[in-house]
């Protein structure tokens, strides 16, 4: 089978890595890809987003699965795309049709479907600019800290947590009239705080059947101790230890279960990957958001655990038999600590040779903003590299990735020295 997988990040790289594994796949395309997917797929220089081009790469190499990674293609409805065209509709697209995939790109669906379907979240109230005043008076109903989030994709920067009533007036009049986050921001869902610890469980689906994968934790801020600006993530660890299995089996039953009953029920499309962001307040789980798509850098430390065919279980998922896939983990912890830009996730260079990469040998490098150029690596993005690690114990697979990091450089590296420390 020849493969498609969109995207250019760690969680590409590894998608790549795993599908290269299976001897049921025969030439593997990465658009865009980066110098870690050039290794072992061909790299296609065409935007995720255009899908004019995407159907030439499809059908000039006789591509029969497009593995979709990152929202915005799903959100634009390529899984659409390919169901509507002739020539692509038997080709099986792993991610869902834009109608499901609304519950990313729009956070007043996703909270309405979770309060459809009877899901666990936190009470909110969703306002424009007609109506800021009455976002204002609700503001003044809460106790801080207050949660306000842009209704649409917003990179990652949309939701903003403020201590100050006055301060989060500012904001949501900031996001509603001043148009802070684009089109992102007409709509703004404020919600109740939920205090408790975050991780993501992540569940496969064929739109009847599910199966759930490794649960992992991320680590967003840049700075050790959880301090600092949000990135798009600087470490996984998978499992997560707090999560035990009286807690995961609540998350069955209260999420899981519901959200792909609810999937059905109100004909939402869905043969893809629902990665389902969780607090647990107490001993209970409550969902924060859904994502369609898998985490980054989550990927890198989920994937690794699995150790089934992946070439096999995306066909069960375009087949829609998912039921007769028995999932299989590695019983070792995974975890990965992300190499970024110095200044990242603020103004950073870029161009930067990477040096050492052929030296690890304890950990898989996932490259993230990595390059080829001439016969160097180079940094090209802010999140440089992902090196994961697997261990008895997550202690362990921790201390191997932080010696593989020892042999690596570039210029003005930065890591988190602190990741798993908290658990
Ligand atoms: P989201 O994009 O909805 O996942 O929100 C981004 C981050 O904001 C989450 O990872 C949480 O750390 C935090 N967050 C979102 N919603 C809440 C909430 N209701 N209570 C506390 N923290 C939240």
């Amino acid at each position: 089978m020849n493969i498609l997988i969109l995207g250019s990040g760690g969680r590409e790289h590894t998608i790549a890595w795993k599908l290269n594994q299976s001897p049921k796949c025969n030439s593997l395309f990465v658009a865009p890809g980066n110098s870690g997917t050039a290794q072992i797929a061909k790299n296609v220089p065409i935007s995720v987003t255009d899908f004019n081009a995407i159907k030439e790469v499809v059908l000039n190499n006789n591509i029969t699965m497009v593995v979709v990674g990152p929202e915005d293609p799903l959100v634009q409805g390529v899984h659409d795309f390919f169901l509507t065209d002739d020539a692509l509709k038997n080709v099986a697209v792993i991610g869902p049709q834009k109608a499901a995939a609304t519950l990313e790109g729009s956070k007043e669906f996703a909270k309405q479907f979770l309060y459809k379907h009877n899901i666990p979240t936190a009470a909110y109230q969703s306002f424009n600019a007609d109506t800021v005043e009455d976002g204002y008076a609700f503001l003044e109903t809460l106790n801080p800290p207050f949660v306000l989030k842009a209704d649409g994709l917003a990179a990652g920067k949309g939701v903003v947590i403020l201590e100050d009533l006055d301060q989060a007036k500012a904001e949501l009049k900031s996001m509603l009239v001043d148009a802070k986050f684009g089109d992102a921001s007409t709509k703004v869902v404020i919600e109740e705080f939920l205090d408790g610890i975050e991780l993501s469980c992540f569940v496969l689906t064929d739109g009847k059947n599910y199966k759930i994968l490794p649960t992992a934790k991320d680590y967003k801020r840049i700075g050790e101790g959880d301090t600092g600006l949000n990135t798009g993530g600087m470490g996984a660890v998978s499992p997560v230890p707090f999560a035990n299995q009286a807690f995961l089996d609540k998350v069955e039953e209260q999420v899981v279960k519901p959200t792909i009953a609810g999937l059905q029920k109100d004909d939402l499309p869905y043969k893809g990957f629902v990665f389902i962001g969780l607090i647990k307040v107490g001993d209970e789980p409550k969902v924060i958001e859904y994502n369609v798509r898998l985490g980054d850098p989550e990927t890198e430390v989920v994937l690794p655990r699995l150790k089934n065919d992946l070439v096999e279980v995306f066909e069960a998922v375009a087949n829609q038999t998912l039921d007769q896939i028995d999932i299989k983990v590695d019983p070792r912890a995974a975890t990965t600590i992300m190499l970024v830009s110095g200044g990242y996730p603020e103004a950073y260079q870029k161009g930067k040779v990477i040096t050492g990469v052929d030296a690890i040998e304890d950990s898989i490098v996932f490259h993230a903003g990595a390059q080829q150029k001439d016969n160097q690596i180079v940094t090209s993005g802010g999140r440089v590299m992902a090196i994961t690690s697997y261990g008895e114990t997550y202690q362990e697979a921790i201390k191997k990735s932080y010696q593989s990091i020892e042999k690596l450089h570039f210029d003005k590296m930065n890591y988190r020295k602190d990741i798993g420390f908290d658990l």
